[in-house]
């Protein structure tokens, strides 16, 4: 549980965290800048990134590059998770089932590397996009 080690945040900050941990999807900059000023007209773009920069090295959320390489998705579930992402839409949805070490482990020893991430891609199309 991390909630039990929370920093106190600044007042701007709290509310961008809270918007990403009531949301269910995985957001970008401008999707949590839309949201921010639902709630706040006042929170200005700068402060939408800084409060988001400042939560990812807090972990409090997770950043990561969406499939197309173009935008940066904020994701509230800070565990280590896969997605599948919908090649069509971009929906992503947490896959939480990592690569098992026997796989990986192989894989780093024939290549020299060091695996940080075990987590999986999967990619399709969502069940909007398949109707
Ligand atoms: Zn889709
Ligand atoms: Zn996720």
């Amino acid at each position: 549980m991390t909630s039990t080690s929370e920093p106190k945040l600044p007042r701007n900050h709290r509310l961008v965290l809270d918007l990403i941990r009531n949301d269910h999807q995985h957001l970008t900059v401008a999707d949590v800048y839309t949201r921010a000023r639902a709630a706040n007209p006042k929170i200005g773009y700068t402060t939408v990134y800084r409060a988001l920069q400042r939560l990812t090295d807090l972990e409090l959320i997770r950043a990561f590059p969406s499939v197309d390489g173009k935008y940066t998705i904020y994701d509230r579930e800070t565990r280590e998770h896969g997605h599948f992402a919908c090649e069509r839409c971009g929906t992503l949805i947490d896959l939480d089932f990592t690569l098992p070490e026997e796989f990986w482990r192989p894989f780093e020893l024939e290549h020299g590397v060091e695996v940080h991430s075990p987590a999986l891609l999967l990619k399709g199309l969502c069940a909007n996009c398949r109707r």
